[in-house]
């Protein structure tokens, strides 16, 4: 989601003269765009920001003004704080206030003097960006619901982007058309808890996940449809119902469990227990059987035992997945399991971590060599490394490499796949 604000807010500037570049010595404005979700991606904000201010003095001293913005949800979280450990910054903005960006910049330079804008306005800040669009990539996101009420013990999510929003089914239309005249080709729905969505639909009517994907997959030119990222309550009939029903919602779904003991699952917050996980990739299965699963899974969450631990290797051994993202769990400022006695100590979090991650990686291996041998159709992204190499995806979200002739970003071949490595497959152009 941080990548499709930044997107949102570089085409915001766009419009009053900015354009992107990528030396740090010739920005005239920086905007670091930040996650709050684990204390290792917050702390990084401030060395970053270190490195900024010496860039900003050193221009300052050949007469060159810089304005250094932080953007996201350490902006949310922290507010005044940033600016008091580092002095330099002169905008901190969370990310309900975006669509501001253009005007606090100019009141910076009208007042000489830093601004905190962390409000959760009540007007739409979608209605309030540019409807014009531009895409990098032929698989663009779009985000369709923001915030969560679920208040998982470990989270910043509910705290740092407020309650739960979706946006209304045309506009997200109108933005998706927008994209797909840009180029795109497939389009990732994104939300914190996307499957929670409940936007304005036809009549005023409420429209769920199912609905609005069943209504975009009627875009021309729009091949592909992803959703990310889901929560397991939410997983209702008619959304697996469409991975059956719609061939342009790609078989792959992104579905976090955490952990797998029940007792963990219930600190946590979770409101699902290992059980009614399997059972909701059950029935996943059966709409879909050749569906990709991944998920995300916290060690050491406080109180975890090597029971638990083995709970969750237990449950990855009964599902199988393609991919996965671990995590140590990281105590963040201001949620209950952060004051939870029995913290668990690192040394044991990272030996809990590669157990779980070799499991993990060897299904992700098994996963992509049952590839080998098979046809798929692959939609290209970009240009690879050697000339004449292309980059694209398979339905799986697998990245494959594959040579071509002619420009093939954009569009789609079927490639026979000859190798697999855990992160990426090989193979041949088999037919346009
Ligand atoms: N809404 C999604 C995930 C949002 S956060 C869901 O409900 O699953 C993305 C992932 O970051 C989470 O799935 C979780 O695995 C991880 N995460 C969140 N808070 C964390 C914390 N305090 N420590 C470690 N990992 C965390
Ligand atoms: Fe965080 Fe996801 Fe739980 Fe919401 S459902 S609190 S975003 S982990």
């Amino acid at each position: 989601m941080n990548v499709y604000d930044s997107e949102r807010m570089t085409e915001a500037l766009a419009r009053e003269g900015y354009a992107e570049t990528a030396e740090l010595e010739s920005a005239d404005l920086v905007i670091l765009n930040t996650c709050h979700i684990r204390e290792k991606a917050a702390e990084k904000v401030y060395s970053d920001l270190g490195r900024i201010r010496d860039i900003k003095d050193a221009r300052g001293r050949h007469g060159k003004n810089t304005v250094i913005a932080v953007a996201g949800c350490v902006a949310q979280a922290e507010g005044a704080e940033i600016t008091a450990r580092q002095p330099a910054v002169d905008l901190v903005i969370g990310p309900q206030s975006y669509h501001r960006l253009p005007e606090l910049i100019k009141r910076i330079a009208d007042e000489r003097k830093s601004i905190v804008e962390t409000e959760f306005p009540g007007d739409e800040k979608f209605a309030k960006l540019t409807a014009r669009r531009r895409v990098s990539s032929p698989s663009a996101f779009l985000t369709v619901q923001e915030g969560c009420d679920k208040f998982c013990s470990f989270c910043v999510v509910p705290y740092t982007r407020g309650g739960e929003f979706s946006r209304p089914v045309a506009k997200i239309e109108a933005e998706a058309r927008e994209l797909v005249r840009a180029g795109a080709r497939e389009i990732v729905l994104l939300g914190q808890n996307v499957n929670a969505y409940h936007g304005e639909g036809a009549g005023g009517r409420a429209a769920s996940l199912a609905d609005l994907i069943r209504h975009l997959a009627g875009i021309d030119g729009l091949e592909r449809l992803r959703y990310m990222t889901s929560h397991p309550r939410d997983m209702s009939d008619d959304l697996i119902a469409a991975h059956a029903e719609i061939p342009q919602l790609m078989p792959f779904l992104h579905l976090p469990v955490q952990s797998g003991s029940d007792r963990i699952l219930a600190a946590m917050n979770r409101k699902h227990t290992a059980t009614e996980y399997i059972d909701v990739i059950g029935r996943v299965r059966a709409a879909r059987p050749d569906i990709a699963l991944s998920s995300d899974f916290i060690v050491g969450f406080p109180g975890e035992t090597d029971q638990d631990a083995e709970a969750t290797i237990d449950l990855i051994e009964k599902i199988g997945f393609a991919q996965a993202y671990s995590f140590k769990y990281s105590p963040r400022p201001g949620t209950p399991a952060a004051i939870r006695r029995l913290q668990i100590p690192d040394e044991l979090k990272t030996e809990r971590l590669l157990r779980l991650q070799a499991v993990l990686e060897g299904q992700q291996v098994a996963f992509n060599c049952r590839s080998i041998g098979g046809v798929v159709p692959v939609l290209f992204e970009r240009q690879g490394r050697q000339a004449g190499e292309f980059v694209g995806r398979t339905p799986y979200l697998q990245l494959v490499h594959a040579a071509g002739a002619g420009d093939l970003v954009g569009s789609t071949a079927n490639v026979a796949v000859t190798e697999a490595r855990r992160m990426s497959l090989s193979g041949v152009i088999a037919a346009a």
